[in-house]
């Protein structure tokens, strides 16, 4: 069979530990005897982040914005232990972060649903991916603790020097304070991130914030958004037969809990940072989470949500054998091998990307899966496979098609 063939490259991003070696077996037993792979490598392996001083995660980035389409396998954030785990010569940033600022995106998360591993909210029967905007709020907070009775306020100095003030609170005794902002340019990019995926995708977004106690703050975000969308969008979502929903950020909970899934939930940071591990524990497993870096400049950067999975590599590393689960990671890859083929209009690769979620996800249905699927597993008695023979069953069936 002749392999299919990619006219642009996408960019490839190398990782850490246990998904640097799933990254390794997934490109020789799944893409190269198919595809003929055409991707600008950048090794982002912390060793070489650290011979480059990082250059090679902005190099990455770069790229990124000239092929708008980037895979990324998961990277260690250096801490205090990493520093000297690889006698690192600074703490270098978070990958992840850096990639961030550089393409300005909005992260979607995004569980993979398959038979036999069961959400544990019952009415949940297609994905809910959630997009947190990732600037600002009480994540740049600032902070004080008041020790006594005294006044605190907000002020405002504008370039002139003129003032502004609002008071926060007459205290009569000890308390605390908190100071918190955003930028519309920010919540406008997140905005478009989020109709732009809904498009992309075509599925309903929703969108919830607090704006009735809020009326300014989270109210801005309301405004934003609805503003973005009778502008920019709400022809284009008539068109794709999604619609814009906005409601408050309790009765979307409700409504989400008893909802059958299968809409974007767009969300405010700290809402995003707790719904997105209450929807990827309730769906089953962090290594069946993808998660797509959506620019407002229709980049796209496809990984999985999990981390390096440090502690099988270090099994890995003395000769254990592991079972590692790699299904976030091979639709990392397809993900974004289908990106590719929509921007180049080739439709073989399109199709080898469904097809290769398709063989991973019949793989699992079929009763073939790694351990932390075993152990949540509807199925009786499951195969547990390790980490590469996993990979192999799914290049079993990628050949019988
Ligand atoms: P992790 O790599 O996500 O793993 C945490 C635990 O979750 C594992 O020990 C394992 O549990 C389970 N797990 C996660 N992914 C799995 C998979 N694919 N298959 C089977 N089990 C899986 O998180 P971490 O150990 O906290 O972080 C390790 C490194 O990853 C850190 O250096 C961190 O900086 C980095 N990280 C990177 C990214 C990214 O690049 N996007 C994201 C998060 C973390 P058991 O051990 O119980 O089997
Ligand atoms: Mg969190």
């Amino acid at each position: 069979m002749a392999k299919i063939k990619m006219t642009v490259p996408i960019v490839e991003m190398d990782g850490d530990e246990m998904t640097r070696i799933l990254w390794k077996m997934i490109k020789e037993n799944l893409l190269e005897p198919f595809v003929e792979l055409n991707t600008e490598y950048y090794d982002l392996g912390l060793e070489h982040r650290n011979e480059t001083n990082d250059q090679v995660t902005i190099d990455s980035a770069n790229a990124t914005k000239k092929y708008k389409v980037a895979v990324k396998c998961a990277t260690i954030t250096p801490n205090a232990a990493r520093v000297k785990e690889y006698d690192l010569k600074e703490m270098w940033k978070s990958p992840n972060g850096t990639i961030r600022a550089i393409l300005d995106g909005t992260v979607f998360r995004a569980p993979i649903v398959v038979k036999g591993i069961e959400p544990c909210v019952k009415n949940w029967k297609k994905p809910i991916t959630i997009a947190r905007h990732a600037y600002g709020d009480v994540y740049k907070g600032s902070e004080m603790k008041i020790p006594g009775a005294g006044k605190v306020e907000l002020v405002y100095t504008a370039k002139d020097g003129s003032e502004e003030r609002e008071l926060v609170h007459e205290f009569d005794s000890a308390g605390i304070v908190q100071g918190m902002h955003n930028i519309n340019a920010s919540i406008e990019s997140f905005a478009r991130s989020c109709f732009n995926y809904a498009l992309d995708i075509k599925q309903d977004l929703w969108f919830a914030t607090k704006d009735t106690i809020s009326k300014k703050y989270d109210h801005t975000f309301k405004d934003i958004f609805q503003d973005i969308f009778d502008a920019e969008y709400k022809e284009k979502f008539e068109e794709a037969g999604i619609t814009y929903f906005y409601t408050l950020i309790d009765d979307a909970v409700a409504r989400v809990m008893k909802s059958e899934g299968g809409y974007i939930w767009a969300c405010k940071n700290y809402d995003g940072d707790v719904m997105s591990d209450m929807i990827s524990s309730a769906f089953g497993s962090l290594a069946m989470m993808t998660s797509v870096l959506v620019s407002p400049d229709g980049y796209y950067e496809y990984e999985a949500a999990h981390g390096t999975v440090q502690r099988h590599y270090y099994k890995h590393l003395k000769g254990e054998e592991t079972s590692t689960n790699s299904v976030a990671t091979i639709f990392a890859w397809s993900g974004a091998l289908r990106k590719r083929g929509e921007m180049d209009g080739n439709e073989e690769l399109m199709a080898f990307a469904d097809k290769l979620e398709k063989a991973t996800i019949d793989t699992i249905e079929s009763g073939k899966m790694t351990k932390d699927l075993a152990l949540i597993t509807t199925f009786e008695n499951p195969t547990v496979l390790n980490s590469e023979d996993f990979i192999k069953a799914i290049a079993e069936r990628l050949k019988e098609d």
